[in-house]
Parts: C-alpha cells; structure tokens; sequence
C-alpha cells in the first residue's frame, strides 16, 4: 500500500465555481513558454498589471522565486527540471481551483512536461503561450547575463545552447518577441482572453 492511499480528499462546499462566481471572471492558468530572455517575465508582468487593474483576481509564478521557496532542493538535470516542473503545475491548479487567473514564467523545455500539466487540468483552464524569440534575439538581450556565463563556460546544460528547447506544437497563443513589442504582445494576450470569455462570467 503507498502513503497516498491512506490518503481521502476533502471536498470543500465552496467550490472553484462558487469563487468564479465571486470574482466575477472564469480561472485559468497562461502557461508561459520561450528561452530565457524571450520576455515571459516582462510580458506576464505586464498582463498582471493589467488584469489586476481591472478588478481580475491573479497570480503571478516566476522561475527565480519558486527556485529560491519551493523549489530550493532541484537543480537542472533533466529530472529536476521534470519535477521543477510537475510541482509548479500542481501549485498551479491549486490556483486555479482557488478562483485566480494564473500566470506562470518558466522556460518549461520539454513539451512532454507542458502536456503533463495540460492534462491535469479542464481542457480550457491551460492557455499554452509561446514567446518565441530567435536564440541571437535572446543572447543580444542577455537580461541576466546567463548567455554571457555560458560562453564563459560557467554554465552548462543551458537551454537552446546546449540542452534543449522543444517548441510547442500547438499553442493557444503564440506572440515574436523578435518583432512584437512588449504592450502588442500583452495586448494579444488580453484579446484572446476576452475573446474567449475567460475575464467575463456568463
Ligand atoms: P524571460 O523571462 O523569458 O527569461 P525576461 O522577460 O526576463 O525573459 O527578459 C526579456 C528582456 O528583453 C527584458 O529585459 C525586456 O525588457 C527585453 N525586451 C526587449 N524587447 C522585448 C520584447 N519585444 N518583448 C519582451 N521583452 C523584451
């Protein structure tokens, strides 16, 4: 017998609808994707502010704090970066259980990991966003500096250079951080939202 199975859920009597039904807007959560310096902290901090101005109940998870909380113990093997993953997934249904709008920032590489998580969820509570940006866009930004420590050969194992970065295949929303600024990308974002109905309750 594992642990689990001694394990029984509690149902709550306020459910994920009763909170939608209080917000006033549907949960999801906008499941970013793209190498690192693509612009998915830039552009989900951006779409927050603007949800949270109007009146949409959200939150926001980003690589580096989860890396520092949660996620202290995991490093940037293949498996830890699986995990990595499969934890902030898990965190991320919570979220969306509890009524909020979620936006995750995570490089996330591997497709099979994103489609993991797609599966725990109702099919329109995971909004799948690439931030595509070419790997010279990304080096030439270098927010953190990382390309630089990598051509030092401080860093191995690092996406698009040498681990791997698998697109998605099949995105709800895919915005060129090559060509779209950050407010056109932010404003795609919104347009899509609206346009399905998620910031309204009907
Ligand atoms: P990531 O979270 O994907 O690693 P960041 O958002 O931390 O990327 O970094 C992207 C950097 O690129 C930021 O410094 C941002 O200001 C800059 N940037 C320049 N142009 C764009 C754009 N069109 N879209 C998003 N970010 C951009």
């Amino acid at each position: 017998m594992t642990e689990s199975e001694n394990i029984s859920w509690h149902y709550s009597k306020v459910t994920k609808e009763h909170r939608r039904q209080l917000n006033n807007h549907k949960s999801v959560v906008l499941w970013f994707t793209g190498l690192s310096g693509s612009g998915k902290s830039t552009i989900s901090v951006e779409l927050e502010k603007e949800l949270h101005q109007m009146g949409v109940r959200t939150y926001r998870l980003d690589g580096d704090n989860i890396r520092h909380g949660l996620n202290k113990d995991l490093g940037f093997s293949p498996d830890d970066r699986k995990e990595n993953i499969r934890r902030i997934g898990e965190v991320s249904r919570l979220m969306v259980e509890a009524g909020l709008v979620t936006l995750t920032a995570f490089i996330s590489p591997y497709r099979e990991d994103r489609d993991e998580i797609r599966k725990m969820m109702n099919h329109d509570e995971f909004i799948e966003v690439f931030v595509d940006a070419s790997l010279e866009t990304c080096k030439s930004r270098d927010p953190k500096g990382l390309y630089k420590k990598v051509r030092a050969g401080k860093i191995t194992g690092f996406t698009g250079i040498d681990a791997p970065y698998e697109a998605p295949v099949k995105p709800e929303i895919t915005v060129n951080t090559d060509v779209a600024g950050v407010e056109e990308s932010v404003q795609a974002i919104m347009s899509y939202l609206k346009t399905k109905g998620y910031l309204i309750n009907d």
